[in-house]
């Protein structure tokens, strides 16, 4: 199976390249990248795709997706979600282990492995810290390791106990996989709704304060600079979670960070009375925190722009600010996002796609991907950069519970590659 793809502006930030080149696919892994290659002989005739105007970059992963497969199918599932990845320019995803039941189980594992194997992506899984995501008693981290997890996460709840953290840190760093942690001290949390502060108490809602957020943040660096253990710090939302980072980073603790779409685009002020499609966990903070967000993407505190694609169904969301379950998609608007919000604002192309394919390839140990070098797996994304698009129904997802929707972005993946294989094309 061969596939060229001619003519697109490849960027590829592992090898500092941002040329006009032509990359040749070739039974699964990138064959060649060079100048015109389309004019050989050799190559008359091959199947091809004009990506002429067009940015041409190593397949998109995000490393935090919820795919409600098993439990909550009603609102997506492994084949939809993967879907919706591939219109985002997504070639992997990794799927978190907050389902019904949680994927706590290396058994459940296995059996996940084999339903995504179908799915037009590479769908990886995180398995839970502990069993049932109660907090109490560590999961086998080796037979779940041994199962496939990508990863270990208890993400929707933090990991309360400092010991049982500790612990999984010292095992996770043998089994050589990330913990990836939902920094969120349940006690600050209380029964809040959206950011703490006037925009709160402005709308009569409970307020989440950064603290929250912080305070977990610090307690998980010094984790794992006691253990050694490979720590990853999910959704990164406040101010303060950026300088921990960076100071971590500094000391040479081994850390990384991701943060997603809306909390560098969009702030509390931004929440339009009590519309339950702005709310999230951690929320919208107030535009210092967005800034500093930014800010951390730009310099790579921040290593890594992930989704926290969380679908609900209409019916859960209808249910008003309050008592309406936290989360919003971002699969399909990820990329359009990220080229209208940060792009030429503080972030070259290199740069965008490094946190969005080679950082999250580096955090996952996936050494086939996030680079378009010879012998890399042949995951694509073309992007039109020039492309405007309006963010609107139908979309992959089988849920539809976005704040950006009726906003203009501009820059729209025109198609996704996996394994040679084109799985999405506009
Ligand atoms: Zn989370």
């Amino acid at each position: 199976m061969v596939l060229l793809i001619r003519d697109g502006l490849v960027v590829d930030p592992s090898r500092k390249i941002e040329a006009r080149l032509d990359v040749l696919l070739e039974d699964g892994k990138v064959a060649a990248v060079g100048r015109g290659l389309s004019a050989k002989s050799a190559f008359k005739g091959m199947p091809s795709l004009d990506a002429k105007g067009c940015w041409v970059v190593p397949g998109l992963i995000d490393l935090h997706v919820h795919l409600r497969e098993p439990g909550g199918e009603v609102a997506e599932t492994i084949a939809s979600g993967a879907q919706a990845a591939a219109r985002g320019g997504f070639t992997t995803v990794l799927a978190m282990p907050n389902t019904k039941p949680p994927v706590d189980d290396p058994a459940l594992l296995a059996d996940l492995r084999a339903r995504a194997a179908h799915a037009p992506v590479r769908v990886l899984f995180a398995g839970a810290v502990t069993e049932g995501q109660g907090g109490r008693v560590l999961t086998r981290l080796e037979a779940l390791a041994k199962a496939g997890a990508a990863a270990f996460s208890d993400d929707g709840r933090p990991v309360r106990d400092p010991d049982l953290m500790s612990r999984a840190l010292a095992r996770a760093r043998d089994l050589g996989l990330p913990i990836l942690s939902h920094c969120e001290d349940p006690d600050l949390l209380g029964d809040g709704v959206m950011n703490e502060g006037p925009e709160a108490d402005r709308r009569g809602l409970k307020g989440i304060p950064r603290a929250c957020e912080t305070v977990m943040v610090c307690r998980d660096v010094a984790l794992a600079e006691a253990t050694g253990g490979r720590l990853h710090i999910c959704h990164a939302s406040a101010a303060g979670t950026v300088t921990s980072l960076r100071l971590a980073k500094a000391r040479g603790t081994p850390v990384t960070g991701e943060a997603a779409p809306h909390h560098w685009t969009l702030c509390d002020q931004d929440i339009p009375g009590r519309d339950p499609d702005y709310k999230m966990n951690p929320p919208l903070r107030s535009a210092s925190d967005r800034d500093a967000v930014r800010d951390g993407l730009a310099d790579g505190t921040i290593d890594a722009i992930a989704s926290d694609h969380a679908p609900h169904p209409r019916a859960a969301k209808a249910l008003g600010f309050e008592a309406a379950p936290f989360g919003i998609i971002g699969l399909e608007t990820s990329v359009g996002l990220a080229m209208t919000v940060l792009l030429g604002k503080g972030l070259t192309p290199s740069a965008l796609v490094d946190r969005m394919s080679a950082a999250p390839a580096r955090i996952l140990g996936l050494k086939s991907r996030g680079s378009l070098a010879v012998g890399m797996d042949a995951d694509v994304a073309v992007i039109d950069p020039r492309l405007s698009w309006t963010v609107k129904p139908p979309f992959a997802s089988k849920s539809s519970n976005t704040p950006f929707m009726g906003m203009r972005l501009k820059g729209r993946v025109r198609a996704t590659i996996v394994a040679g294989r084109l799985v999405h094309a506009l």
